[in-house]
């Protein structure tokens, strides 16, 4: 078998593409041609520098900017959460007051205020969370038309 062969078993040996019986014909093929065996611990300190420099840049750049992105995303979620929340809270609030004298009627059974009472919160989330949607929708169709 010529040397040529065993090159690409030397790149499948350095990718942990062989099997076994392959591994072990290579070995014994390296044991006796220096050439190979040199071929071989070239590719294996190359296989090393770009390993490194792929890590290194992972390590680097890369992973500084998931980080800031991950940031951003629990930022923004977080500050969604909270306008949302505090758009809740408000508007029930107001409902509240409306129907506080609803609520205090001791003529009207608990169960009815605490249907109108969830109605009401259910309204008001469903009510902030459409216009949630509706400002996201905005800004897309916004930059939709810068890109045209
Ligand atoms: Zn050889």
């Amino acid at each position: 078998m010529g040397c040529e062969k065993f090159e690409f078993l030397i790149s499948g040996l350095l990718d942990r593409e062989l099997d076994t019986s392959q591994e072990q014909m290579l070995r014994g093929h390296l044991r006796v041609c220096e050439k190979c065996r040199r071929k071989h611990e070239e590719l294996l300190r190359l296989k090393e520098v770009t390993d490194s420099v792929r890590f290194k840049d992972l390590s680097e750049e890369v992973w500084a900017g998931y980080w800031k992105s991950i940031y951003r995303r629990v930022e923004r979620s977080l500050g969604w959460i909270l306008l949302s929340a505090g758009a809740i809270i408000l508007i029930s609030f107001g409902l509240y007051e409306s129907l506080s004298q609803f609520l205090a009627d001791p003529e009207v059974s608990l169960l009815v205020k605490i249907g109108v009472s969830t109605l009401g919160l259910g309204f008001i989330i469903l009510l902030v969370s459409v216009i949630r949607e509706r400002i996201f929708a905005y800004r897309r169709d916004r930059y939709k038309e810068v890109q045209r």
